[in-house]
C-alpha cells in the first residue's frame, strides 16, 4: 500500500452474524467488535449490522430502541438501534423467525437464514439512503453480501461503495468464500502466515492480487488486567508477579484446586479437530505427570467430542481432583463462575496446540495477562509466538524478543517438546520466568498497527 495521508473520515459498515460480547461464538465476534472500535478511534465512522437474535446478550446493549420497519423478502423487518462497547449497531429482526432460533449457528438452514440477513442488510442500506465507503463482510456467513451487492445494489445509489471481505477461517464454507473472493474489491485474512498457507486453495488462488494478510489484534480496554473487577489484585507489567499470584490463588479456590505453588496450564478453546484435541489431551496428562495443574474451559459443538471430554473430566476429577478442572461449557459472561479472564490471569501458561489457526486470539489475550503461550507453529500462532530457545533471530527480525514456547509436528512428542521446556523453565528459573511474564505483557498485540493496515486497505479498495 502507499503511505498514510490525512484524509476525511471514512464510513465503514460491517455486516456480520457475530459480535462480542452480545453474540459471540469465536474469534470472528471479537474481531468485528475490536477492529470496529480501533477504526472508530482513528476518527472514522463505523456501523455494524447484526441479526437481532432472540439469544442476544442484551445486558451489554445500551439504549436499545426500535427505529422503524421495512418490508422485504415477503416479511416485515424491524430495525433496532443500540450501542455495544461504544459502537453503533443496527439490529435487523425479520418477522419470519429466521433469527428466533435460540442460537447463532446450528440450524439446518443456516445458509438460507444468513443469506436472507445479508440481503436484508443491503436493502436496509439502500432504503435508508446510506452510502458507506466500505461494506466489510466476514467469512461464509456474510459472504453473500459481496455478490448481492455487485449484482443488485451497486447500480442503485451505492455506486461509491466498495466491498471488503475477510476470511477468518477457510474451513467453513469454502464454496461461499470462493464466490465472495471473486466479487469483493479487496480481501483479507487474519495473519500473514495463514494467507500463505491458504494461497493454493482454489477459493483463494485466483485472487491473490487483491488478497492480504492482516494480523488481528486484541482490544486493550476490553482485556485489561489493571482494570477488571474479576481480578483480585489489578496488575500491569510492573506488579505482574503479585497480580498473577493473587489471580492464581483465586482461580484455584474458585475451582476447588489445591492452593499450591505449581505451574498452572490453562486451555480456553472450542473443542474441535482444528484445535488439536488429541494434543490437548496428551498435554493434560503430561502436565499432571510433571506435577502441574490444568484448567480447561472448552465446549464441543460435536456431542461425541463433548461426551468424550465429559468422560475425561469425570476420570480426572476423581483421580486428580487437586490438580485438574475441566469446565465443559461456554463461559457465560454473567455467571462469573469460570470466566475466561480468570483463567487468562491465573494461569502461568496458555496452551494452543491447534492443527491450523488462522490467527488465534487466545495466545494474544494470554500475553496481555502475562501468561506464557505454548503453541503449535501454524498460521497466526507462528506469527505471534517466538520460541525462547529457537526463535531469537526470527523475533529480532520483527523487533521483538522471544515470548513463549512452540513446536512443530502434530503428535505427543511435539507438544511435549514445548511443554516440557516451559514447565522446566517454571521450576528451574523463577526469576527468569517472571521476567518473561513481564516481557510478554509489554509487547504490543493491540489493534494499533493492524487498524492502520486496514485503513490503508480500505483506501486502496476505494481506488480499485
Ligand atoms: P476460534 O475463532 O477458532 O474459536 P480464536 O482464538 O480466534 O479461535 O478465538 C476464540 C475466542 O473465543 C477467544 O476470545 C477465546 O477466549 C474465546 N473462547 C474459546 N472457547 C471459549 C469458551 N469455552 N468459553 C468462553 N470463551 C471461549
Amino acid at each position: 500500500f502507499g503511505g498514510i495521508v490525512k484524509e476525511p473520515p471514512m464510513h465503514i459498515v460491517h455486516i456480520a452474524v457475530e459480535m462480542a460480547p452480545i453474540a459471540k461464538v469465536g474469534g470472528l465476534g471479537d474481531v468485528v467488535t475490536s477492529l470496529s472500535r480501533a477504526v472508530q478511534d482513528l476518527n472514522h465512522n463505523v456501523n455494524i449490522i447484526l441479526p437481532k437474535y432472540d439469544c442476544l446478550n442484551l445486558s451489554h446493549v445500551k439504549d436499545l430502541h426500535y427505529q422503524k420497519s421495512y418490508s422485504w423478502g415477503g416479511t416485515e423487518i424491524k430495525v433496532w438501534f443500540g450501542k455495544v462497547e461504544g459502537l453503533s449497531v443496527y439490529f435487523l429482526e425479520p418477522q419470519n423467525g429466521f433469527v428466533w432460533t435460540g442460537c447463532v449457528y446450528g440450524c439446518k438452514n443456516d445458509a438460507e437464514r444468513f443469506g436472507f440477513f445479508c440481503h436484508a442488510a443491503l436493502e436496509f442500506l439502500h432504503q435508508g439512503g446510506l452510502q458507506p465507503d466500505i461494506i466489510h463482510c466476514h467469512d461464509w456467513s456474510s459472504a453473500p453480501v459481496a455478490w448481492l451487492f455487485k449484482d443488485h445494489y451497486m447500480h442503485y445509489g451505492l455506486s461509491k461503495t466498495r466491498v471488503v471481505f475477510t476470511i477468518h477461517n477457510l474451513e467453513f464454507g469454502a464454496h461461499f468464500i470462493g464466490k465472495a473472493m471473486a466479487y469483493a474489491d479487496k480481501a483479507t485474512t487474519v495473519s500473514h502466515t495463514y494467507s500463505k498457507e491458504v494461497a493454493g486453495n482454489p477459493a483463494v488462488a485466483p485472487h491473490l492480487h487483491k488478497f492480504h494478510g492482516i494480523l488481528n489484534g486484541i482490544d486493550l480496554d476490553i482485556w485489561d488486567p489493571y482494570n477488571d473487577k474479576f481480578i483480585p489484585v489489578p496488575y500491569t507489567s510492573e506488579n505482574v508477579v503479585e497480580g498473577k499470584r493473587a489471580a492464581k490463588e483465586a482461580l484455584q479456590q474458585r475451582l476447588g484446586l489445591k492452593k499450591s505453588d505449581h505451574p498452572l496450564v490453562g486451555i480456553i478453546s472450542r473443542l474441535t479437530h482444528q484445535k488439536g484435541i488429541h494434543l490437548i489431551k496428551h498435554a493434560i496428562w503430561n502436565t499432571l505427570k510433571r506435577n502441574g495443574q490444568v484448567v480447561l474451559l472448552g465446549s464441543a459443538p460435536d456431542p461425541r467430542i463433548q461426551n468424550d471430554f465429559v468422560n475425561l473430566a469425570n476420570q480426572l476429577h476423581s483421580s486428580h481432583s487437586d490438580q485438574a478442572r475441566l469446565c465443559l461449557t461456554y463461559d457465560e459472561p454473567l455467571s462469573h463462575l469460570v470466566c475466561t479472564l480468570k483463567i487468562y490471569a491465573g494461569a502461568d501458561f496458555i496452551l494452543v496446540p491447534s492443527i491450523f489457526e488462522p490467527c488465534g486470539l487466545t495466545q494474544l489475550t494470554a500475553m496481555r495477562y502475562g501468561s506464557i503461550p505454548v503453541v503449535r507453529k501454524t498460521g497466526g500462532l507462528y506469527d505471534t509466538v517466538f520460541d525462547v530457545d529457537d526463535d531469537k533471530a526470527r523475533a529480532e527480525a520483527q523487533g521483538l524478543e522471544p515470548n513463549g514456547f512452540n513446536f512443530d509436528g502434530a503428535d505427543g512428542a511435539g507438544v511435549d517438546y514445548a511443554l516440557n521446556r516451559a514447565i522446566s523453565a517454571w521450576y528451574d528459573g523463577r526469576d527468569w520466568f517472571n521476567s518473561l511474564c513481564k516481557r510478554v505483557m509489554e509487547q504490543d498485540w493491540s489493534w494499533n498497527r493492524p487498524a492502520l493496515d486496514y485503513m490503508e486497505l480500505y483506501h486502496a479498495a476505494k481506488k480499485y
